[in-house]
């Protein structure tokens, strides 16, 4: 239904097609299970998935797991479920590139064989000296011209486990003066004395990176491997390992622009630090960039889709509005979400004029065009409207209640602000109004009342907290600020405010976790995931009515 546009892996993945270089292709989703998926991987799911549901092809889920001391189980699993939420389910079982680790080793012993590997004695920081830079050529490792015996040894005994971490590397031997830094000699193994999620202590040396992704992805036959730009000068590394060694396929790495959103952090080593330093409640703290966050905070796997596609694919580094985001929600949430009526900071309100213990049944649309039926609103003597919504001597154009004026109760009775009570500091504790009988349902006679409220019961509604959630940082690029500092120094502490004593609808009552609705006025809310309770719900503010930024 959506005229996707034609973005240029779309036109690459047709064109590959068309000519019959493949049949079928297979994509893949590469996290490192280092943390939590954030708003960046959800433009790399969306193009992998995408890009395989839309031609008849598969997707993997491809857990890149050489790094055992930064990787856990949670984090697998946290990324499982969030590709499962954002509608999308992988082609097979899950995979882990440390399901590959017998082959790779096999295929690193393969290399020092060939005379195109051999271990390395030069600590890290000997190493980096002897790589030379952008502008001098490198060194050759004195370690270099090991024969095939003595590397083969070293290299069974560095996976044998005799010598510390560090002590030795095992590296590809290319060229240490190539322009591209990438091809002086690069890393094939560490050693690593660590214990593995997957593998346990089966090893302690561990493949690198660029050793272990485009033999992955071979062995997995993957067709395009797409990846972010940074990665583009890691490509003739990747077809290196490919020609040199006995691979079953021939992948190719295609790169695009990375995601960057302002007013966000869009790394995990930052999103980590967040959660490690508290400067937010967990990686799912609805003001975070993961998308267990976005999920709490009630952002729809739709509206994020929608934002993917939106922003396209391209191969030039921009920074995209976070208005573009909050605009996909606000578009599936007006469309989608529920009505109902939620007053924030309560003002009681008396109608002098109501039947005392009267109790009428009101019924009101639960979304004004969607077809999802009504509601039930019980109207009585006693409700409670917003403070907001009184002002005793308000400025001109005010369309809500003053005294002596009138304003609609939404779905409901037109209503006459006769007294405002106060107590002993003069703050107005109590409105005593009247209302007009022969206003349900229809304008009053011989007046405009041009004002709507929303208010509720206040006998049957329900107690409530509502957090009202906004941007985590106050400044766009929260790293590069014009007042300087670093992203913590940009938190915005105004990023949550929690409103206790909050009255809520009735029908709110059997609201399940996460159900999303627009609090007519105020905004999208969600029920809070982990707090709400049902005899004390908590709602997370969404995103507001309108973009208020900028202005
Ligand atoms: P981070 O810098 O947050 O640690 P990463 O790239 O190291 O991110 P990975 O787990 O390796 O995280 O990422 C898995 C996939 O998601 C990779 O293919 C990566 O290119 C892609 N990806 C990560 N961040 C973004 C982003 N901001 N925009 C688009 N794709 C991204
Ligand atoms: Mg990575
Ligand atoms: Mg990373």
């Amino acid at each position: 239904e959506t005229t996707a546009p034609a973005h240029f892996l779309r036109q690459l993945v047709r064109a590959d097609l068309e000519s019959g270089k493949h049949d079928r292709i297979v994509t893949r989703f590469p996290p490192e299970p280092n943390g939590y998926l954030h708003i960046g991987h959800a433009k790399s799911i969306c193009l992998n998935f995408g890009l395989a549901d839309e031609f008849g092809g598969d997707c993997h889920l491809r857990f890149d797991d050489t790094n055992p001391a930064k990787e856990e189980q949670e984090y697998i699993d946290a990324i499982k479920q969030d590709v499962e939420w954002l509608g999308f389910q992988w082609k097979g079982n899950i995979r882990y590139a440390s399901d590959y680790f017998d082959q790779l080793h096999a295929w690193a012993i393969e290399l020092i064989r060939a005379g195109k590997a051999y271990v390395c004695d030069l600590n890290s920081e000997q190493a980096r000296e002897y790589r030379g830079n952008l502008t001098e050529a490198g060194k050759n490792s004195p370690y270099r011209d090991r024969s095939v015996e003595e590397n083969l040894d070293l290299f069974a005994r560095m996976t044998a486990g005799e010598f510390p971490d560090g002590a030795k590397a095992l590296r590809a031997k290319i060229d240490m003066a190539a322009p591209n830094m990438n091809l002086r000699d690069p890393i094939l193994y560490r050693i690593r004395h660590a214990h593995h999620h997957q593998t346990g202590d089966k090893w302690c040396v561990y493949p690198s990176y660029d050793f272990t992704h485009g033999q992955s992805d071979a062995i997995e036959g993957v067709t395009h491997s797409i990846c972010t730009l940074e990665f583009e000068d890691h490509r003739p590394l990747y077809e290196w390992f490919l020609s040199n060694l006995p691979v079953q396929a021939q992948p190719r790495q295609y790169e695009f622009a990375r995601l960057n959103l302002n007013y966000t952090v869009t790394s995990k080593r930052k999103l980590k630090q967040l959660v490690d330093e508290k400067h937010v409640d967990g990686w799912d703290d609805p003001r975070m960039s993961t998308l267990s966050a976005f999920r709490r905070r009630g952002y729809t796997p739709g509206s994020l889709r929608d934002f993917c596609e939106r922003i396209g694919v391209t191969r030039s580094d921009a920074v995209v509005d976070m208005g573009v985001l909050e605009f996909c929600i606000r578009d599936d949430l007006d469309a989608n979400a529920p009505r109902a009526m939620c007053v924030l900071r309560p003002l009681k309100v008396t109608i002098t004029n109501y039947p005392e213990g009267q109790v009428e049944d009101l019924h009101l649309p639960r979304h004004p065009k969607a077809d999802i039926g009504t509601r039930e609103l019980p109207f009585s003597r006693e409700i409670y409207i917003d403070q907001d919504d009184f002002m005793v001597d308000p400025p001109k154009g005010y369309k809500r209640l003053l005294p002596g004026g009138e304003v609609r109760l939404r779905g409901s009775y037109v209503i006459r602000a006769d007294e405002a009570v106060t107590d002993a500091d003069g703050n107005i504790v109590e409105l005593l109004c009247s209302y007009d009988p022969d206003t349900l349902g229809k304008n009053p006679e011989g007046r405009k009342v041009k004002g709507v409220i929303h208010w509720v019961p206040a006998a049957q509604s329900l107690e409530c907290e509502v957090r009202l959630y906004d941007r985590l940082f106050r400044a766009p690029n929260p790293d590069k600020s014009e007042e300087g500092g670093t992203f913590l120094e940009n938190i915005n502490p105004e990023s949550l405010v929690v409103l206790a004593g909050c009255r809520a609808e009735p029908s709110l009552a059997s609201a399940a976790a996460e159900e999303r609705f627009q609090f007519e006025r105020e905004g999208y809310f969600c029920v809070d995931s982990k707090d709400s309770k049902p005899d004390r719900l908590v709602f997370n503010r969404t995103v507001t009515l309108r973009d208020s930024w900028g202005q």
